[in-house]
């Protein structure tokens, strides 16, 4: 099993990469996350966002599969199988769901919403999709799994989980009116048996050992990691290289090459640290050339130049053996470019490793090396034929550095704007 990881807050442009690699792959999973992941994926001039489903699920030749790690809105995972359907992708076909994969209610939606509220300024940024709550249940082992869709007594079971939420719902004061989508989550319920359900565990060890190649993707990024996150400004699962092996029931020796994807640069959406982050024009025009607006939320991400501390951090925590650097267009309409090489703390300390009071400081002060811009990109990039030497010595960093060498290139958000790095690319 190779898995891809985002390295950053997420965003880094995996689904771009998924898309690039599933053709060497018989099988994509997601293993962690919900729908608040936003894949976007670009080819035949044409965009198609994911959330749910796995990247792999325009080539039908190859099995998409949800993991038991994931949190599955059962209405959204419906009105993406069908808006697949209307583009003449037979989702249903190469589409398998885990019985153990938990789901959301439209209860949970409400009581991401009241916990948000109730934390006022302290607010996490929530995407607001229910998927903090659902989890919580499934720690809490309440949690409802698709599995349980099956049983007779699915409907007393629902009503028992609806009314203990609505308890505390009334507690946060929160009065929300939930009867249309609950009569939308229910047929969309019975919709989910039309999905192929299955012990996926045993479906990825047997394919693996029958010799069929397994990708696993991950959703949001590293940084978000609710362990090794800038905790509470997290997500609430691992995003990391040991949450693909929980997520998915594969043991962690099956695990072989790990890709990291990152940006040239940095985005984060919602709130929490961010060292980098520049609140000027620079940062202006970075998301604006990078486009950088949620695929999901529409929301404007906050934008600043690549992190080398946070890198490292998440290379290290992952065991990351390639990596992949993406926008490195965007990066083209700046004359000089920065890489923050380590932070100034408030005491004056300087660090180069991840320090736990990232999360309770805003005044960190990054020290950046500046480098040379590489201008204008060639339509078609070849690493050995016209990479521009400041690219080559942007990337040259990167790999000193961080000790990994950057195996693919991405300089545009089609399929074709990918440059291989022949070298080192993954057999
Ligand atoms: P993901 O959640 O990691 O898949 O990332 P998103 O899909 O949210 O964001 C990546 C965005 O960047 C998408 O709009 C992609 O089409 C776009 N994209 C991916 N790679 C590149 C690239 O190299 N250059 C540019 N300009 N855009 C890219």
């Amino acid at each position: 099993m190779d898995v891809l990881l985002g390295l950053q807050w997420g965003d880094e442009g995996k689904g771009k990469v998924v898309d690039v690699l599933a053709p060497n792959y018989d099988v994509v999973a997601r293993f962690q996350g919900g729908p608040n992941a936003g894949h976007t994926l670009v080819f035949d001039d044409k965009k198609h966002v994911l959330h749910q489903i796995p990247s792999g699920i325009f080539r039908p030749e190859t099995l998409n599969v949800i993991g038991n790690g994931v949190v599955i809105c059962p209405i959204k995972l419906r009105a993406e199988i069908e808006s697949l359907q209307e583009r003449g992708i037979d989702a249903l076909s190469n589409l398998v769901l885990s019985k153990r994969t938990q789901i959301i209610l439209p209860t949970h939606r409400a009581l991401d919403a009241a916990y948000e509220n109730a934390k006022g300024q302290a607010k996490i940024g929530s995407t607001l999709k229910g998927i903090g709550p659902a989890y919580q249940d499934k720690y809490g082992r309440n949690g409802f799994r698709v599995g349980d869709l099956l049983r007779k007594d699915f409907k007393e079971r629902y009503e028992q989980l609806k009314s203990a939420h609505w308890k505390i719902l009334e507690f946060l004061g929160a009065s929300p009116d939930l009867e249309a989508e609950e009569k939308t989550f229910l047929e969309a319920v019975e919709f989910l048996k039309k999905v192929q359900l299955a012990d996926t565990e045993i479906l990825l060890n047997e394919a693996l050992a029958d010799g069929q190649r397994l990708l696993a993707e991950g959703a949001q990024g590293s940084l978000l990691d609710i362990d090794f996150g800038s905790y509470p400004f997290v997500t609430s699962s691992s995003t990391c290289i040991a949450g693909a092996c929980s997520g998915l029931g594969v043991p962690p020796r099956r695990v072989g090459e790990v890709f990291g994807i990152f940006k040239a640069y940095c985005t984060r959406v919602g709130s929490g640290p961010f060292p980098t982050e520049l609140h000027d024009n620079t940062g202006e025009l970075l998301r604006q050339h990078g486009h950088e607006f949620g695929s999901t939320t529409g929301r404007p991400r906050r934008c600043g130049w690549l992190d080398l501390v946070a890198l490292k951090y998440a290379v290290m925590l992952n065991g990351v053996t390639q990596l992949f650097m993406m926008k490195a267009d965007v990066l083209s309409h700046f004359d000089a470019v920065q890489i923050c090489i380590a932070y100034k703390l408030p005491d004056g300390t300087l660090v180069q490793t991840m320090p736990y009071e990232v999360s309770q400081h805003d005044d960190i002060q990054p020290v950046y090396k500046t480098f040379k811009g590489w201008g204008l990109l060639p339509e078609s990039l070849s690493w050995k034929q016209n990479m521009p030497d400041e690219l080559e010595d942007y990337m040259a960093f990167i790999t000193a550095e961080t000790g990994v060498p950057i195996s693919i290139l991405s300089y545009g958000p089609d399929r074709s704007q990918t440059a291989f790095n022949q070298n080192v690319l993954c057999k």
